[in-house]
């Protein structure tokens, strides 16, 4: 096994899906036809950086148009290619399928290292990207619609936003061609946070199921669990700040890039993105840890839950077999291989896949889109109004007992929702009925012998049906 030529990553998403297209038996065409990548863009463009011209190359690939628009993030790392955008495109159609987010699979990326780049040189590189995006019709609210991903953020998408606005000033809907803007340019209250808090939720549902708990060997909550995270970016950082902050559990290693920081007792995940900030997003050097380089050894330490929250293929068949976690809950996209998810299973280590436990960021985006084509804040007609109708309970209650409710009471049911409290409901409701999904079509069926599978089968079913439907073929 270890010295086969491993799957590239489109063709381990493949291989997984596969056993689902298995156990559903679909017909071999119709898989084929699903499983296919729609189209694929890359472009060339030249860009004059420190007055020298440099080469940009970069692609958007739309996995599946049975649902318009597209989504997918852009990524800007230096080494991505044509195959990891099609995995990653195939990914968000079947994580569309699985948070019933109306959108087919897309995704982009520009081979880049940004942190070599000034502000002024990163804007000009994305502005002239999104150009061609646009020129070549992989760019629209209606048809393809991009977000954040590695190494970009709401910055990179309030200047793609703009480049739209500039080439199609008539769209009058131009503020959702892009997702995970600033929320004064459109943006939705809750976007940055939302992938890794939708980690959170989905582990917080996973622990009110006592049978998959057992499976996996857990007892307890996540409270007295102790968490091993990589990766402290916009999920991991998200996802460790709420799970120390509001479950009280315990991150005991932060691997990044330059190493792994370790203490038993709790690492302060502020205290810790605080230092990355202000050294250049290193963490050696760290107080209050032990600091060892070898960050990779790190993801076979002895911990309840494992978070890779970094990058693709970090679990492979050369350290599977050491992985000590009983919880693996990818926040990452493929961080596991096909390869190494075999030997995981046989070992009886759950994992919580990436299609559905990342998707809390396709979740919001989709509201943050829907925001945009309503042209309208999510509760500025509500809100005042139901804290009015608060009130009057409050006057009934009082009047009818003829005592005074406490102070506490009185503020949480006058309180009406703001966007914030919209956003964070659909999102944990949203989390929630996927996982109850994964977790009954599993239960329902005995050849599904993981929650991988188990997600590939909802989301096949429900694109397979929907190719039906339209009569696609
Ligand atoms: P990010 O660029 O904000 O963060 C990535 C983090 O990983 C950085 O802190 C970086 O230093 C660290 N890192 C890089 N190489 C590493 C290594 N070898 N070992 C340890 N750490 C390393 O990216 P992000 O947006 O947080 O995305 C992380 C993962 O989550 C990716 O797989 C991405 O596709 C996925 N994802 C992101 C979103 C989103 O909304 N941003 C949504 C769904 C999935």
């Amino acid at each position: 096994m270890a010295n086969k030529k491993p799957y590239s990553f489109s063709a381990s998403v493949n291989k997984m899906v596969d056993q689902a297209f298995k156990i559903l038996d679909i017909d071999p065409g119709v898989a084929s036809a699903i499983k296919s990548c729609d189209a694929v863009l890359q472009v060339r463009f030249p860009v004059t950086i420190k007055g020298k011209i440099e080469v940009f190359t970069g692609w958007r690939a739309t996995h599946s148009i049975h649902r318009l628009p597209v989504k997918g993030g852009i990524r800007y790392a230096p080494i991505v290619n044509q195959d990891e955008i099609e995995a990653l495109a195939s990914l968000m159609t079947y994580k569309c399928a699985i948070v019933d987010v109306p959108f087919g699979g897309s995704k982009g990326g520009l081979i880049i290292d940004p942190r070599k780049y000034t502000r002024d040189e990163l804007r000009m590189i994305t502005r002239r990207f999104a150009r061609e995006l646009v020129r070549k019709g992989f760019l629209s609210p209606a048809t393809n619609v991009p977000a954040p991903d590695v190494g970009t953020g709401e910055r990179e998408m309030a200047w793609i936003m703009d480049t739209y606005k500039h080439l199609h000033p008539e769209d009058i809907n131009y503020q959702g061609c892009v997702t995970g803007k600033p929320v004064h340019h459109g943006g939705i209250s809750g976007r940055t946070e939302a992938t890794g808090r939708g980690v959170v939720y989905a582990l917080r549902e996973f622990f009110r199921h006592p049978p998959d708990m057992e499976m996996a060997g857990l007892t307890g909550g996540l409270g007295d669990k102790h968490i091993v995270i990589q990766g402290l970016g916009n999920v991991g950082y998200h996802a460790a700040k709420l799970l120390q902050e509001e479950d009280n559990a315990r991150i005991i290693a932060i691997i990044e890039r330059d190493g792994v920081l370790v203490n038993d007792a709790g690492i302060s995940i502020d205290r810790v993105h605080q230092y990355m900030c202000e050294h250049d997003g290193c963490v050696k050097g760290f107080p209050d840890a032990i600091y060892d380089e070898d960050g990779k050894k790190a993801l076979e330490m002895d911990c309840d839950i494992l978070i890779p929250a970094a990058l693709e293929n970090v679990i492979t068949v050369g350290n599977a077999e050491r992985v000590q976690a009983k919880l693996i809950c990818e926040a990452a996209n493929g961080p596991v291989t096909f390869e190494a998810d075999e030997i995981l299973r046989k070992r009886g280590i759950t994992i919580l896949p990436d299609a559905y436990a990342n998707a809390g960021g396709v979740t919001v985006s989709y509201f943050e889109w829907i925001r945009n084509l309503s042209h309208i804040r999510f509760g500025r007609m509500e809100r005042r109004y139901d804290e009015m109708r608060g009130r009057h309970v409050i006057n009934a209650i009082e009047s009818l007992n003829g005592r005074e409710v406490s102070d506490w009471l009185e503020a949480q049911i006058v309180r009406g929702a703001d966007e914030l409290d919209l956003v964070r409901s659909g999102l944990d409701d949203t989390m929630r009925l996927a996982y109850q999904q994964i977790s009954e079509a599993k239960a329902s069926n005995k050849n599904i012998l993981d929650f991988r599978t188990a997600a590939y089968v909802v989301a096949v079913s429900k694109i397979s049906r929907s190719y039906l439907d339209i009569g696609a073929y």
